[in-house]
């Protein structure tokens, strides 16, 4: 007769655990507000702290979501609402305005584990455009819906319309005017549109949120929201809602979100290119990172920067502008928030 062996179940139990902990992953996060001439001597005292209370208020809330075995989709999302509901950054609540102005966003989401994606673009009464680029990855059969569709889409979904006056705010209509003003000038010294508008700074023309997280299950996701660019006309999308432009992620690779001058970033596929690198080229994150920001985009004058993650936990951050917004943390270091080029 065969006799049986009984295990104790403490046994069981702490063996059990034992290889949850050990199968289990790192987990990080970063996020960004956006890249472009953010200098010191633009900043009060109190205007730079209530800015990095506000990124680690984001950071934070993303990493406790992963802290809690949450998937790395659900840290982007909640990381980037508290962006889009804050008026610093433009996306939501702080996006631009357009010429006509009114407020038209544009947002996107990734996730690594099996390349679904989901965006929209040229929404206006979207209170968190990511949101509903997570529900156009989810819900739908497609991946980018624009305008009038997606918020059609957005009802089917119970998401409610806003007032886009909800995204009014004084700092961005008072940029507006300057950014009229100085194109005005332009073309009173008969430059045309592409010669006027190229006259404007770079302030005008990026400024966006992303955020990309490793969770526990091993997967990365990358998601990013936006107001576009100062003074946009004629339906003008960027790179923000452009998988492999303003957002990628692949467990192969990596997961990028991205900021500054959208149409470099899809015509130069910055997401996409820098996972590239990683994945094709044996390449560290950091090291594709720095290639694409620093050797491909700036000699052609694409201006911005992104973040990007590992399913390691690696983290890099590159941009060629004077300052990012940007802030990380991952169970292996504490919360890290940067603002200016040598923070
Ligand atoms: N990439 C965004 C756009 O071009 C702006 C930004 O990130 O600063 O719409």
């Amino acid at each position: 007769m065969k006799k049986s062996i009984l295990i104790p179940a403490s046994i069981l139990l702490t063996t059990l655990a034992q290889f949850t902990y050990a199968t289990q992953s790192p987990i990080a996060i970063a996020i960004h507000g956006g890249a472009g001439t953010i200098e010191k001597s633009r900043f009060t005292p109190e205007k730079e702290q209530a800015y990095r209370a506000k990124l680690t208020e984001a950071v934070e809330a993303g990493y406790a979501v992963l802290d809690k075995g949450g998937s790395s989709l659900d840290a982007v999302t909640t990381a980037i609402n508290i962006l889009e509901n804050s008026p610093f950054f433009n996306a939501g609540r702080g996006a631009v305005y357009t010429h006509d102005e009114e407020h038209e966003m544009d947002a996107s989401i990734m996730y690594g584990k099996n390349r679904q994606a989901g965006a929209v673009a040229s929404v206006k009464h979207i209170e968190n455009p990511i949101n509903l680029a997570r529900l156009v990855m989810e819900q739908s059969v497609h991946v980018m819906l624009s305008g009038e569709g997606a918020e059609e889409f957005a009802k089917t979904q119970g998401v409610g319309l806003v007032d886009n006056k909800l995204f009014d705010t004084k700092h961005r209509y008072k940029s507006l005017k300057r950014a009229k003003a100085k194109m005005d000038k332009a073309k009173k010294q008969n430059k045309n549109y592409q010669a006027a508008h190229n006259e404007l700074e770079v302030e005008y023309k990026v400024g966006t949120v992303g955020a990309v997280a490793l969770d526990k299950e091993g997967n990365i996701s990358s998601g990013t929201s936006t107001g576009g660019m100062t003074n946009k006309r004629y339906g003008r999308i960027g790179d923000s809602p452009v998988i492999g432009a303003g957002t990628f992620a692949d467990n192969n690779s990596c997961a990028v979100s991205a900021t500054g001058h959208g149409e470099y970033f899809i015509r130069y596929n910055v997401a996409s290119d820098i996972c590239a690198r990683v994945q094709y080229q044996g390449k560290t994150i950091d090291q594709a990172g720095k290639e694409v920001i620093h050797n491909v985009l700036m000699p052609v004058g694409g201006t911005g920067g992104v973040i990007i993650i590992d399913t390691k936990g690696n983290m890099s951050l590159p941009f060629n502008t004077k300052g990012m917004y940007r802030a990380t943390k991952s169970d292996s270091s504490p919360t890290y928030v940067g603002i200016f080029k040598d923070d």
